[in-house]
């Protein structure tokens, strides 16, 4: 899952959340303050606009194998 980043709209108190694309749409709880009234920041997932790619979503060499 991506990781997100937040910021409380009302103490301001930016954080981070593993969520799911479904789940990221969704205002999140501040664990600061506890307000829901929270949006989300860009993260890299999103910067760019284009599909990650494939090649680089898997590694060149496995230590599994
Ligand atoms: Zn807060």
């Amino acid at each position: 899952m991506p990781l997100y980043e937040f910021v409380c709209q009302a103490c301001g108190s930016p954080f981070e959340k593993l969520l799911s694309f479904s789940q990221a749409d969704q205002p999140q709880t501040c664990p600061r303050c506890g307000d829901v009234h929270s949006r989300r920041k860009l993260s890299t997932f999103a910067v760019g606009g284009g599909t990650p790619s494939p090649t680089a979503a898997r590694p060149a060499s496995s230590p599994f194998t």
